[in-house]
This record gives C-alpha cells, structure tokens and sequence, in this order.
C-alpha cells in the first residue's frame, strides 16, 4: 500500500492540506470525497507528482506508473476515438498490441463502432467513456481520477459505471477516485475518504473500510445493469 504521512500544502496564504494522513491501498478503488475547494484536486496532484508538499511524505508513488484523467478529460479533437486511446500507448507498447488494446476498451465502453469518428463529433457520454477507456488503457500500475462522473444524468452515469467496474475488473488497478458524490463513492469504492473543509487545519478520514458492503454492492450494481 501507500502511505500519505502528515503531509501539507499551502498556496500562499491559503492552508490547503494540513497534517494529511492517508492510506492507499493496492488494487482496490479509493474515493475521495469533499466539498468544492477542499483540496481533493490538489492531493492527485501532489500523488501524481505534480505538486510537491510543503511538509510530510508520500511514499510508493514515486517508483510507481500513474495514469491521470484530469478533471478536464483533454481529448484530442483533431484525432479520432480510436487514435486519442491509440496515442498514448505510442511509447510503451507494438503497432499490433496497440491495436488490441485499443479494440478491448473500445469495445468494451460501446464506442467501437465509432472508433473513426473525431472526438468533437461524438456526445458528451460518448467522450467521458473515451476518457476513462483511455486512462484504463494506460498500462499503469496507479489510475488517479479527477471526477470522471461528474455532471451525467442518470442513466450515462450508470452505463459509465459499469465501464469502469468492468476495465477495473480486468487487471483490479490501484485507483483514486475523486467525486463530489456520495453514491458514486459507496458504488465503486473499496475504502472512502471525506476530506472536510471546516476546519481547514483537520483533514480526517471519516469512512474507510467500508468495503464488505462495497463489493455487494458493485455486484448488485453489476445485475442492475445487465
Ligand atoms: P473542486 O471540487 O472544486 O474541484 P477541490 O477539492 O479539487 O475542488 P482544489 O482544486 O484542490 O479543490 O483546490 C483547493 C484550494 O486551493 C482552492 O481554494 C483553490 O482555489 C486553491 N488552489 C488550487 N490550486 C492552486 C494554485 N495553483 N494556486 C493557488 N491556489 C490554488
């Protein structure tokens, strides 16, 4: 597993993170959950590397691959679904195991028969499921997710949930997964993390192990949707 110890991040005046101990354990899904502004953004950042802490340590993600679907997903317009996954997996893999990957999650999130259509022209759901197709293709041994559900009605956010269970259930990845959502959190996670933003200097862990119940649910949610 890896550990967050009593880690801080300030953006000048501003006390982002405070003392912030953490946990992430391997091959389960960890949800992160909190208020706009609390800093959950900034602890994928600081993660994946990106940001540096001020103070405390994170260690086991410095030896490790990471794949990070931001917030924003930066699909590629000018390329079509099938080259934006294709793309990323230039510089670690064969022309041909490219092309198989690239076949599975396409497939796999129903977006095979568009794999020649340019990102701009395909819906909204369309590109969330490319987003997070693409971040699972990525051979890395981390996925952090800013967000991947964010503002879908109900019945897109569903199909995206059995997306991401099913690519999740091909090799079980250490995910992070940030939401503003409670019921995406108790669906998909293994372990949940409030962060709270009053008072700014506490950062607490309020649920983790929430799992037993977890799992069945993922499975009820698996026949809900077949
Ligand atoms: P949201 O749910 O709205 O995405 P969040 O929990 O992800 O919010 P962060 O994006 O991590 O929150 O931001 C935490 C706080 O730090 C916010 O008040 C934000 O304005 C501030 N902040 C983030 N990045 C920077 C930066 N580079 N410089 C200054 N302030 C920043």
């Amino acid at each position: 597993s890896y550990a967050i110890n009593e880690v801080s991040k300030n953006f000048n005046q501003l006390e982002v993170l405070k003392d912030f101990n953490m946990e992430i354990v391997e091959h389960k899904v960890t949800c992160i959950l909190g208020p706009s502004g609390c800093g959950k953004t900034t602890l994928l950042n600081l993660l994946s590397g990106i940001l540096e802490s001020d103070s405390g340590s994170i260690s086991g993600f410095q030896s490790k691959t990471i794949s990070y679907l931001f917030q924003e997903p930066r699909l590629l317009s000018w390329k079509t679904t099938a080259q934006n996954v294709e793309y990323i997996l230039k510089d670690c893999m064969s022309a041909p195991e490219r092309k198989a990957i690239v076949e599975k999650v396409l497939t796999m999130v129903q977006l095979w028969e568009y794999k020649d259509y340019y990102t701009d022209k395909i819906s909204g759901g369309m590109q969330q499921r490319l987003a997070i197709a693409r971040a699972f293709a990525y051979p890395a041994e981390i996925l952090l997710m800013d967000e991947p559900f964010k503002s879908l009605d109900l019945e897109i956010k569903l199909s995206l949930f059995r997306c991401f269970h099913d690519l999740w259930k091909l090799d079980q990845r250490t995910v992070v997964l940030v939401t503003h959502d409670i019921h995406d959190a108790l669906i998909l996670g293994d372990e949940i993390y409030i962060l709270s933003k009053k008072p700014t200097t506490v950062r607490e862990k309020i649920i983790n192990n929430v799992p037993h119940k977890c799992r069945n649910l993922k499975d009820k949610q698996t026949l809900l949707l077949e």
